[in-house]
């Protein structure tokens, strides 16, 4: 599994069996005919887009989705027969290759589909799912007019056609379960607006998946649960399922010292030592992921609990040791070790975002080891 280049123990353990376990036990929960669409945008909300989508394939999804063309591609180099949906805008320069590659595309405006009717013929249509904004303000179309107007140049169109109709919620992961009703309400009114039924509408995200199993449609998009997190605090208390989490951060003590009190440590000597304190120094800083706002928070060393100490530099950070431990002790930043376990929720919290931004905040110098 090791790259001779992974001799700095930093490293992302991905356990593709609790991506699997996520599959199945969804797809358990959903009604049998709803198709599971994988979300691996974002290199797989920062696990690795071609090893996940692989393994969540295996686990029965039937087809993935990303953020952006050039994700699209990428993930096609490497996985052939199964479709990939981009689900956010695609420049119209995009759609020959995208037929070619049976990558379905997501079509938002008629001044798109216009200028896509402009090229000269392809080989192959262009399957396009269209967006509907139901409430979320981002992107798709609003009004029955709109959606008129696009429907009628894709069936004039000799480039694209009509594979699906798809929504997002905006709210789905809060409380307050009328907004998301609200939404799903004015998005079934748009897709009866369609002269034919698209062959896959949909519209949960993992926080509609796992609260309102009942808008499960043609297809769900399965995207932060698949990695096991849930999307807020408000889905984690009303899951149907555990979740099994699919990343662990690891490192290594890579030096140890005895320091005597009032050493100050670290750019801007902010922390001073208290008394006579084991400060313990790991390769991993913020150039990795690991924020500089995230001084103070815990690691787990020995099965226990020990903060971040002084400022986070780019490539190393200093811990303080309950007691003295050999350089290469295993430390883990985010998972499990003995009965304790960090979760990115953690991190979020002390960072003041959500778990979302924490998955995808670890950066390619770390390597991702599959198990
Ligand atoms: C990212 C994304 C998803 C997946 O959302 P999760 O909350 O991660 O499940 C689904 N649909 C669209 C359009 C997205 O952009």
């Amino acid at each position: 599994m090791f790259n001779e280049t992974d001799y700095r123990p930093t490293r992302a353990i991905i356990d593709t069996k609790a991506i699997k376990h996520n599959v199945e036990r969804v797809m358990s929960y959903l009604p049998k005919e709803t198709q599971l669409i994988a979300v691996v945008k974002s290199d797989g909300y920062g696990h690795g887009a071609v090893r996940i989508a692989l393994a969540a394939l295996q686990a029965g999804a039937g087809m993935l989705a990303v953020a952006t063309p050039d994700e699209a591609m990428t993930v096609r180099k490497h996985i052939k027969n199964v479709d990939i949906l981009v689900l956010g805008t695609s420049p119209s320069s995009f759609v020959k290759v995208a037929a070619e590659q049976d990558i379905v595309l997501t079509v938002t405006s008629d001044t798109w589909v216009q200028q896509v009717n402009k090229q000269p013929p392809y080989e192959k249509k262009c399957r396009v799912h269209v967006k509907i904004d139901s409430g979320m303000g981002r992107i798709g179309v609003r009004t029955e007019t709109e959606l008129a107007k696009i429907v009628k140049y894709i069936n004039q169109s000799n480039h694209l056609s009509i594979d699906g109709a798809f929504t997002h919620f905006s709210r789905a992961d809060e409380k307050d379960v009328g907004l998301t009703k609200r939404q799903f309400h004015h998005f079934m009114q748009l897709v009866g607006c369609f002269p034919e039924k698209p062959r896959l509408v949909h519209a949960s995200n993992s926080a509609a998946i796992l609260v309102f199993p009942e808008y499960a449609l043609d297809a769900v998009r399965y995207g932060i649960s698949l990695y096991g997190i849930a999307p807020s605090k408000v889905v984690e208390e009303r899951l149907p399922f555990a979740l099994e989490r699919a990343m662990t951060i690891e490192t290594e003590l890579a030096y140890v010292k005895k320091l005597a009190a009032g050493q100050p440590l670290g750019y801007g000597g902010r922390y001073v030592t208290n008394e006579e304190e084991w400060i313990g120094t790991l390769p991993i800083g913020y150039a990795d992921g690991l924020k500089r706002g995230l001084t103070g928070q815990e690691v787990l060393i020995g099965g226990r609990r020990a903060p971040i100490v002084g400022t986070i530099c780019m490539d190393q950070c200093m811990i303080r040791l309950p007691h003295v431990f050999p350089e290469g002790e295993k430390v883990v930043l985010i998972g499990k070790q003995g009965d304790e376990e960090i979760a990115v929720e953690e991190w979020a919290n002390r960072l003041d975002t959500i778990p979302y931004e924490i998955a995808v905040t670890f950066s390619s110098r770390i390597p991702r080891i599959y198990n």
